[in-house]
């Protein structure tokens, strides 16, 4: 039974890069990707499944009844979205879309997400769970998945496990990696703003200066981490830009600062917010200035189950052999798989895509960034065994 499904896999691997390629032509931003939704779609409808598109605007949710389910349904996730990068690459399926371009997989996911449907399609008499195919909008920053599961894609159907793939140049092909609980880091922005007043430079005494209080409180920052988190817990608290007057002689009225967070834990992550933002409030007033602060949350961590994980290494080692799934460091990047991994448990893989001695080497959001195909049947496979358990 095991080969038979690796047979079927095999029988669709030119249709996987014809549809991959297909769809890196055509790449289209977050909730822009109507003529992607179109296209994923009308595969969808071709093998027969329930069929529903403009979730969340533009994301389309396929459903694979089981003859006879016995568990509450499982989710297999695919994102659609492009980004806004013109693509170097003078291949024949290039993007036609002026400064557009698949440079981060989703094209990849998409077809190796559309190849588990067809593959589970025709086992269907095999399947103990319905199957959810989620092929969510805009992930590059635009938080899709969580307007998915706001649109009901979890509820509606009581899911009860999902999971997702992400295709990774810099993992070498033939290679499966994942890792118990925190894989994928949660990732906050601020922006803190000295108030203070203006003045002249040689008359401190009259002004109150938000350089003074900008300096202090950039060096304070760093007490954040060393006094404030557990020290067996990763976090990282970055100020990246700081911009304060235009003339050595005069002191300005403001100060701004804009920083990153990066956490792995919910609550080292409130930690960090709430800390930073006293730390600048005393250092603010202490130069009799005010703080004005604004917080942007990114995405949570992706936190995977380890049980879901154990089987999807289980399933994984028959797709590449044992030798071949790998557990990675955790990475600092962010991913909004981690709201479905909120909700629901499961885990969220990477399906090694580079080949060093073709190339394939650049980093995801490179404008030459490309995948080596043989990646998408792993995908496939691995996302069908995972759906059926076996
Ligand atoms: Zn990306
Ligand atoms: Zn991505």
């Amino acid at each position: 039974m095991a080969d038979d499904l690796k047979r079927r896999v095999e029988d669709l691997a030119g249709q996987l890069a014809t549809w991959r390629r297909d769809l890196h032509k055509r790449p289209e931003l977050g909730f822009e990707e109507h003529e992607t939704a179109a296209f994923v779609a009308e595969r969808l409808r071709a093998i027969a499944l329930d069929v529903k598109t403009g979730v969340a605007r533009t994301g389309v949710v396929g459903v694979l009844r089981a003859a006879k389910p016995a568990r509450p349904p499982v989710l297999l996730r695919a994102d659609m979205d492009a980004l806004p990068i013109a693509e170097v690459s003078g291949r024949s399926y290039g993007s036609e879309m002026d400064g557009r371009m698949h440079a981060c997989g989703h094209d990849g996911h998409m077809a190796m997400l559309l190849g588990a449907a067809s593959v589970l399609a025709s086992v269907r008499e095999r399947l103990d769970r319905d199957v959810v195919f989620c092929f969510q909008p805009g992930e590059e920053g635009f938080g899709g998945a969580e307007a998915m599961i706001r649109a009901g894609v979890l509820s509606e159907h009581g899911v009860g496990e999902v999971y997702g793939l992400h295709l990774w140049s810099l993992f070498p092909v033939g290679t499966v990696q994942i890792r118990s609980g925190p894989a994928m880091a949660a990732q906050d922005e601020f922006v803190a703003v000295m108030v203070g007043k203006a003045g002249h430079g040689a008359m401190p005494h009259e002004a109150r200066d938000p350089v003074i209080a900008a300096a202090q409180g950039l060096v304070a920052l760093q007490s954040v981490v060393a006094r404030s988190i557990d020290p067996m817990q990763p976090a990282v608290v970055s100020v990246g830009s700081l911009h304060a007057g235009t003339a050595a002689n005069v002191i300005p009225d403001v100060a701004t600062m804009h920083g990153t967070l990066r956490s792995f834990d919910e609550r080292v992550r409130e930690t960090l917010q709430r800390r930073v933002r006293e730390v600048l409030e005393g250092t603010a007033a202490a130069a009799g200035c005010r703080l004005e602060f604004t917080l942007h949350p990114g995405y949570p961590a992706v936190v995977n189950d380890a049980e879901a994980v154990e089987r999807v290494r289980r399933h994984a080692s028959l797709v590449v052999g044992a030798a071949n799934v790998v557990d990675p460091a955790p990475m600092a990047a962010a991913e909004d798989f981690a709201y479905f991994l909120q909700q629901a448990p499961g885990a969220f893989a990477f399906i090694g895509a580079g080949n060093v001695a073709r190339g394939i080497t650049a980093p995801h959001h490179a404008p030459s960034f490309d995948i080596d195909e043989s990646a998408l049947p792993i995908g496939t496979e691995l996302l069908a065994r995972i759906a059926l358990g076996t």
